[in-house]
């Protein structure tokens, strides 16, 4: 007799684990190798490809933190207010050029060259000026306000290691040298499609029995997040034939192709089959709630993710398994998931069997301990627990009901989602 499994069983011996799940995904996969030159702005959100090196100090001279007067402290010191005279100015981008001599002072402002010989800046509000006569009312320490040459970056320093994705900071940390353009990876290319003959794109009206199809939408928002290349291919219908075609033209153009739908044991399923036809199934039972039916294999040079079709289980297994892979693909390092612990505000359902990503919303109380409150109806197709939430709460496989009050795992959902 074969046994079929069903979503209702909790315990399945076949299904893998989420943690064997993402080290067999990663496993399988390597970065791409194709890199390209791009202006620095264009960099952002890339991974780059090559260390940047530093090819001079930033900042590339002494200068000043703030405005006020840079003298020869070294050569006053145990005086008492001392007065000295006032011989010049340096501004910012426009140097004074004559070394300084003991009790002369040159006015300077913030960022401009510190003159040579001078060894501190006193600030304007701690002087009396009057004519060319300066009187320190407060003197300084040895050195304070002067900025060092290279005190952010020096030279031959490695600012970024190959495989690092650009963030805003970065874009200035390189522009800051001098660097116009950084070469970083391709970006991958990612196909997907929706499957299921109730699916109705956008702008079409309703027959009874449809919906609107909600999973390109969201896949669309978490590929654009990871600033992968999209392709979006529509929706395919329940038939054998238009599902193999539509993977097989996929793998085509793309170096990953992810579907939803199609992918459990209903007569209409045929996402595994058509896989198994034209690539190779490496696993596709995940023990996890929501979304255990989870096809991955390879098409041709394409990875496939066969995600399944509720709304929500699209999600948690886009974020615990999809992010990883694009990761590694662009050649970034992988994230882990942050993992916090929160108190739970009401008990939660659990069976025993499978990991659950439950919805939540973290927060922090005013003694500063976090909570997280579940998002009401945890069902797979309720995205709505998804757009209120900022958190998965992650019980574990062997977990059962979770008392109210007691202390849970947490993953806030990062940007990806
Ligand atoms: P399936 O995995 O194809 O059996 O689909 C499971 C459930 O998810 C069904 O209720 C489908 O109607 C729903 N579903 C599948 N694909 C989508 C989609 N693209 N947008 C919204 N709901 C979907
Ligand atoms: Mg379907």
């Amino acid at each position: 007799m074969i046994i079929q499994q069903s979503c209702k069983d909790d315990s399945d011996p076949t299904s893998l684990s989420c943690e064997e799940a993402v080290v067999r995904i990663l496993e399988s996969m390597s970065s791409l190798t194709q890199t390209e030159m791009m202006p620095i702005r264009d960099s952002l959100g890339r991974v780059t490809s090559s260390d940047v090196v530093a090819a001079a100090n930033v900042p590339p001279h002494k200068n000043s933190a703030m405005d006020g007067y840079a003298f020869r402290q070294g050569e006053l010191q145990g005086l008492n207010n001392p007065v000295i005279k006032i011989i010049g100015t340096a501004f910012a981008g426009k140097a004074f050029t004559r070394p300084i001599e003991k009790n002369e002072a040159v006015r300077i402002m913030t960022g401009a060259v510190v003159p040579e010989n001078a060894d501190t800046i006193v600030i304007q509000e701690h002087v009396k000026a009057g004519g060319n006569d300066l009187q320190i009312l407060e003197m300084p320490n040895f050195g304070e306000n002067i900025r060092a040459a290279g005190e952010d970056i020096r030279v031959g320093e490695t600012i970024l290691k190959s495989g690092h994705t650009v963030t805003p900071a970065d874009l200035g940390l390189i522009a800051s040298l001098g660097i116009a353009e950084v070469q970083v990876f391709q970006k991958p290319r990612v196909a997907y499609f929706s499957t299921g003959d109730e699916l109705k794109s956008l702008g079409t009206t309703l027959e009874p029995g449809e919906i609107y199809d909600s999973n390109r939408y969201t896949l669309y928002g978490m590929l654009q997040h990871l600033g992968v290349e999209i392709i979006d291919m529509g929706v395919v219908k329940d038939t054998y034939d238009a599902i193999e075609a539509a993977l097989l033209d996929a793998s085509k153009s793309a170096d990953m192709v992810i579907t939803s739908g199609g992918v459990s044991v209903g007569d209409a399923d045929f996402i595994k089959e058509a896989l198994a036809n034209v690539g190779q199934v490496k696993f596709w039972k995940i023990a996890m709630k929501p979304g255990r039916p989870l096809a991955f294999g390879k098409i041709g040079k394409a990875h496939f993710f066969g995600l399944p079709g509720n709304p929500v289980s699209v999600m948690v297994g886009f974020h615990q398994f999809v992010t990883p892979a694009l990761q590694k693909i662009s050649g970034a390092k992988t994230n882990r998931n942050i993992i916090l612990e929160a108190s739970v505000t009401e008990p939660l359902k659990k069976r025993p069997g499978r990991a659950e990503y439950q919805r939540g919303i973290l927060a922090q109380e005013d003694d500063g301990s976090l909570t997280v409150q579940p998002t009401g109806d945890q069902g797979s197709g309720i995205l709505k627990s998804m757009s209120e939430a900022n958190c998965f709460i992650y019980l574990p496989i062997d977990a059962s009901d979770i008392h109210v009050n007691k202390a849970v795992r947490v993953i806030p959902f990062n940007s990806a989602i």
